[in-house]
C-alpha cells in the first residue's frame, strides 16, 4: 500500500518512509492511497484473539512493508510486556444498559496517548533500518502536558533513539511536572522552558529547520524527527481499540455481529475520532461518530455550520488537553470526504493559514453530518457530569471524558437514537485529581493538600487503586530540574546530543 500526502497526491510514499518523515515536506499530512477492508468474517475471527492480535491483523492492513513477524514484535513489546495493568490496554467497561465506556488510560502515563506511543517507537526504529537510516534518530518534543510524558515513556531506552522534551516551567499541572523531572532512561533530557507551551513549539519548530543546526546534528550522527500526533505512526494504532471495543460488544452479547453502534469521542486534535472514522470505513459498523468538545467549541461550529473558523477567544478549561483551536488532523477527514482532492484542502487550508477561516461546500457539509454529530460542553457541566455519574453509578470519570458522556446524554436526548454507544475514556481521573475531588465536593476537604494527599484523597472518593505510576512518583530522584530561556532550546539540545 502506497501513501500520499492530503495536499500532494502525486508523492508517494511507503508506509516506513511515510512513519520516519512525520509530515509531507509541502505541510500535508499522509494518508492511506485506499482504505483497507475488514469484512464481517474477520471481525468475527477477531472476536476470539488478544488484544495483541487483533493489533497485528489491523496493522498488517495498512503497514504493508513491514512483516507481519515485525508487526507481532512491535504489538507484544507495546502492549503484552506489563507496560499496561488489567488483563487488555484498552477495557471496554459497561455503565449501563445500551452504554460502555472504553478505558484507554491503563498504560504507563495513565493517558490514552500511551495506546499510541508505546508502540511508535519500534514503528520507527524498524523503519529507520528498513530505509537504511544508521543514524541516531533524536526525538524533539514541546509539551503542555500529557505528550511528553507519553513519548518519554514510549521512547525510555530505545535502541538507536533519544528524546528531548521541552515543556513550560510554569504552565503544567505539579504532578504533570514530576512526572516529567523524574523521568528514567539513558537515552532521554527534560527541560523546562521560561514561556509558554507556544513557546516550546515554535522553538522547537525552528530547530526543525534550521539547515546548519541539523548540518551540526548529521556530523554527530543524528537525525530529527518528532512523534506529534500528526504522524500515521500514531494514528493506525488508534484504529486498532475501535475494532476491539467492537468484537468485545459482540462477545458480551450487547449487538448481534453487524448491528451497527454509536462512538462518542472526547476530541483536541482530532487524531483520536479520526481512526474511528477509519474503522467505521474499514468496516466495522457505526451509526454515528459524536465529536465531544469542551469551551473551545470550534469543531462543534464546524460541523454545525461547515465554517471552520479560528478568530475567537481561547478558553483554559478542566479538560486541557482539549484546549486547542486548530485540530491538525481534521486535514485527512475533509481529504477523504472530498474524495482525495488535494487542490481543495491547499485551498481550505491556505486561507485558514491567512485568514483564520475557511466555509466547505454545502455537499462536504452534508456528508459531514451524515457520519458527524457534534456537541460542546463547559467547565460547569463537565463537573456536574463527573458528580452525577459518581452518585448513579459509582464510576468515577475525569474531566475529558465527562465532556463526551456529557456531550453523548446531549445526544440522546435530541435525537431520540438508543443505538448501543461506546464513550471513549481518555485519562484516569487521577491525572487531573484536583478538578475531580472539586466536582465530587470536596474543595473544603482537599484545599492546602499537596499532589499525594490529593491521590489518597480521590482514591477513598472513588474506591479506585491509585495507579503505581502515579503514587510512585514520590520517592523518585528529581533529574531534570534545569530550566532555560525560550531563546536556547538549540544549546540545550545540542548539549544533549553531544553527550555520548
Ligand atoms: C490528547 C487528549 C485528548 C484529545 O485527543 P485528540 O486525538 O487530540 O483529539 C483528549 N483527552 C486527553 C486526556 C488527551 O490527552
Amino acid at each position: 500500500m502506497q501513501y500520499i500526502s492530503t495536499r500532494n497526491t502525486d508523492l508517494r510514499v511507503k508506509s516506513a518512509a511515510a512513519i520516519k518523515k512525520g509530515l509531507s515536506e509541502e505541510g500535508g499530512l499522509f494518508v492511506p492511497e485506499t482504505i483497507p477492508v475488514l469484512t464481517l468474517d474477520d471481525l468475527k475471527k477477531l472476536t476470539k484473539l488478544s488484544y495483541t492480535e487483533r493489533a497485528v491483523f489491523v496493522l498488517k492492513k495498512y503497514l504493508t512493508d513491514y512483516l507481519v513477524k515485525e508487526l507481532r514484535e512491535c504489538a507484544e513489546n507495546a502492549y503484552g510486556g506489563g507496560k499496561f495493568d488489567g488483563e487488555s490496554p484498552a477495557p471496554l467497561v459497561n455503565l449501563e444498559d445500551g452504554v460502555n465506556i472504553l478505558e484507554l488510560w491503563h498504560g504507563p502515563t495513565c493517558a490514552f496517548k500511551d495506546m499510541a506511543l508505546q508502540i511508535l517507537p519500534h514503528f520507527l526504529t524498524k523503519a529507520m533500518k528498513k530505509t537504511g537510516e544508521d543514524k541516531t534518530v533524536v526525538i524533539l518534543v514541546a509539551t503542555s502536558g500529557d505528550t511528553g510524558k507519553a513519548a518519554l515513556e514510549g521512547f525510555r531506552d530505545v535502541e538507536g533513539t533519544k528524546i528531548i522534551v521541552f515543556y513550560p516551567s510554569e504552565g503544567v499541572s505539579d504532578i504533570q511536572k514530576l512526572q516529567m523531572i523524574t523521568q528514567e532512561g539513558k537515552n532521554v533530557c527534560v527541560s523546562g522552558i521560561i514561556g509558554n507551551f507556544d513557546d516550546a513549539q515554535s522553538g522547537v519548530k525552528t530547530i526543525f529547520t534550521d539547515e546548519e543546526a541539523n548540518t551540526e546534528f548529521l556530523k554527530n550522527g543524528c537525525v530529527m524527527s518528532s512523534a506529534n500526533s500528526i504522524n500515521w505512526g500514531r494514528l493506525v494504532p488508534q484504529i486498532v481499540y475501535y475494532v476491539s471495543a467492537y468484537c468485545d460488544m459482540v462477545a458480551s452479547g450487547q449487538v448481534e455481529m453487524g448491528d451497527k453502534i454509536n462512538i462518542c469521542v472526547p476530541t483536541g486534535n482530532f487524531g483520536n475520532i479520526l481512526a474511528a472514522y477509519y474503522a467505521m470505513k474499514m468496516g466495522v459498523p457505526v451509526k454515528k461518530l459524536i465529536c465531544a468538545s469542551n469551551q473551545n467549541n470550534i469543531l462543534t461550529d464546524f460541523i454545525k455550520t461547515g465554517e471552520y473558523n479560528k478568530n475567537r477567544d481561547f478558553h483554559t478549561t478542566i479538560s486541557p488537553s482539549m484546549d486547542i483551536l486548530i485540530s491538525s488532523n481534521l486535514e485527512r477527514l475533509l481529504f477523504d470526504l472530498c474524495g482525495n482532492d488535494a487542490k481543495k484542502v491547499n485551498k481550505w487550508m491556505k486561507d485558514l493559514k491567512e485568514k483564520g477561516v475557511y466555509t466547505v461546500s454545502t455537499d462536504i457539509r452534508k456528508k459531514l453530518s451524515k457520519v458527524l454529530w457534534a456537541g460542546c460542553c463547559d467547565d460547569y457541566f463537565t463537573k456536574e457530569c463527573i458528580y452525577k455519574t459518581n452518585e448513579k453509578f459509582g464510576y468515577t470519570i475525569d474531566t475529558h471524558t465527562a465532556v463526551a458522556v456529557d456531550v453523548y446524554n446531549q445526544y440522546k436526548a435530541e435525537t431520540g437514537d438508543e443505538t448501543p454507544a461506546v464513550i471513549v475514556s481518555t485519562a484516569s481521573p487521577f491525572k487531573f485529581n484536583q478538578s475531580v475531588l472539586s466536582a465530587l465536593g470536596k474543595d473544603a476537604e482537599t484545599a492546602g493538600m499537596d499532589d499525594f494527599g490529593l491521590l489518597e484523597c480521590l482514591s477513598q472518593a472513588s474506591g479506585m487503586k491509585i495507579p503505581d505510576s502515579l503514587g510512585n512518583l514520590k520517592g523518585k530522584e528529581k533529574r531534570f530540574t534545569g530550566v532555560c530561556d525560550k531563546t536556547e532550546l538549540l544549546k540545550t539540545v545540542s548539549e544533549f546530543i553531544g553527550k555520548k
